[in-house]
């Protein structure tokens, strides 16, 4: 998709600020630091739009981004913080919850992973929880430019293996510096929202 509008409408807490359109969503969600910011930066061929690394203890919110008056990119807040309090985690826990279990407008959920690195326990856990929910998943691996392209194949088992991904997901490597991989998410996207 060719982009040329896109607005952040909401950033919300609860259902009732939710957008009310119907657009199909798409989510993305990753550890914090991941380069989920870079992707959609990509996606929507802006340079920073979409805040980067946002910080621990900020207020977490489920960022609605309205692309082209057609679908939704809903930024996930990142996870992982070793800092962030129990407490905190289960309120990051539980919005996340609602809008996965009560969102008939969301089409499916991209989990971003690094590809240098297997991937974390948390994005593990992440990974089995939204297959829980049994939505369309897409898995990308970002900073791809970071290894050697001989070796992308070797990373994605790697990272496939520590998942226990499933071979109805998909699986694509990402760099936000060369733009490798974004036809491909970008395809996926619109497989599963146009339509
Ligand atoms: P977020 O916290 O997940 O939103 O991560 P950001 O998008 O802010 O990226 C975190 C850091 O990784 C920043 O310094 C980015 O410049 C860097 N980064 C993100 N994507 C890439 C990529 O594809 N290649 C490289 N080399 N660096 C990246």
């Amino acid at each position: 998709m060719e982009v040329h509008n896109v607005e952040l409408v909401m950033s919300a807490v609860a259902p009732s600020q939710y957008p009310t359109t119907g657009f199909p969503e798409i989510a993305l969600s990753g550890r914090s630091n991941v380069g989920k910011s870079s992707l959609i930066n990509v996606l929507i061929n802006r340079n920073s739009y979409a805040r980067t690394s946002s910080q621990p203890g900020k207020t977490q919110t489920l960022n609605f981004y309205k692309v082209e008056e057609q679908l939704y990119f809903v930024d996930v807040p990142g996870y992982g913080y070793a800092k962030v309090s129990k407490k905190d985690r289960e309120k990051f826990g539980q919005m996340i919850e609602t809008y996965l279990t009560n969102r008939s407008t969301l089409r499916g959920v991209i989990i971003l992973v690094d590809a240098r690195h297997a991937p974390t326990q948390d994005d593990v856990a992440m990974y089995d929880w939204m297959r829980y929910y049994k939505m369309p998943l897409l898995v990308v691996a970002t900073k791809s430019d970071k290894i050697a392209r001989g070796k992308w194949n070797k990373q994605e088992s790697l990272i496939k293996k520590a998942l226990h991904f499933q071979a109805s997901d998909d699986f694509i490597a990402f760099s936000a510096k060369t733009k490798d991989g974004k036809d491909a998410v970008w395809q996926w996207i619109e497989a599963h929202t146009v339509g």
